[in-house]
């Protein structure tokens, strides 16, 4: 178990192809404990495996919010599947462990259905709404490679490029 450094924006391998799992590892469970340590360590209300630099098609939500018990362990979503969205969107703010600091509006639909394995290996589905059904959606955008400025327009793709560029370079230093 340990907490990983996060990848942060613009770190190409935030942009690499995820690899579906065919069986649930040793390995496999080891990056889950890594991943819940490191989510709660940068208190996120989810974490992909993409945001460590490992392409394994799995992302954490925290339990409360995946409508588990607080004493219970970060859900896994493994090999997700959105299996609907609401037509009804709405534009929130939103921010990203691989975008510390940043946050934009970014219009999701305000429901969706996810079907996905569990750490058992067991099959699941879940439908959230709201905060969850936002961040459903924005972990599986993860999975494949879409990322917050890929919602904002240019100059303020800059401006967070500048920001993000900034702290990497302090951080350095
Ligand atoms: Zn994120």
């Amino acid at each position: 178990m340990a907490v990983l450094p996060i990848v942060v924006w613009p770190d190409p391998r935030l942009r690499q192809e995820t690899r579906r799992v065919t069986e649930i590892t040793d390995e496999i469970r080891t990056l889950y404990r890594d991943l819940v340590d490191t989510m709660y360590a940068h208190n996120g209300l989810g974490i992909a495996a993409i945001q460590v630099g490992d392409p394994t098609a799995m992302f954490l939500v925290e339990p409360e919010l995946a409508g588990a018990s607080a004493k219970d362990d970060p859900v896994a979503f493994i090999n997700p599947e959105i299996l609907w969205t609401s037509e009804e969107s709405e534009k929130t703010d939103e921010g990203c462990l691989s975008f510390p600091g940043i946050y934009v509006p970014v219009e999701r639909p305000v429901a969706a259905r996810v079907r996905a394995l569990g750490i058992d290996g067991e099959s699941f589905e879940i439908e959230g709404e709201g905060l969850l059904a936002r961040c459903l959606l924005h972990e599986n955008d993860h999975l494949t490679g879409k990322l917050l400025v890929d919602f904002v327009g240019p100059l303020k793709r800059q401006m967070i490029k500048r920001k993000l560029g900034k702290q990497t370079e302090t951080s350095a230093a």
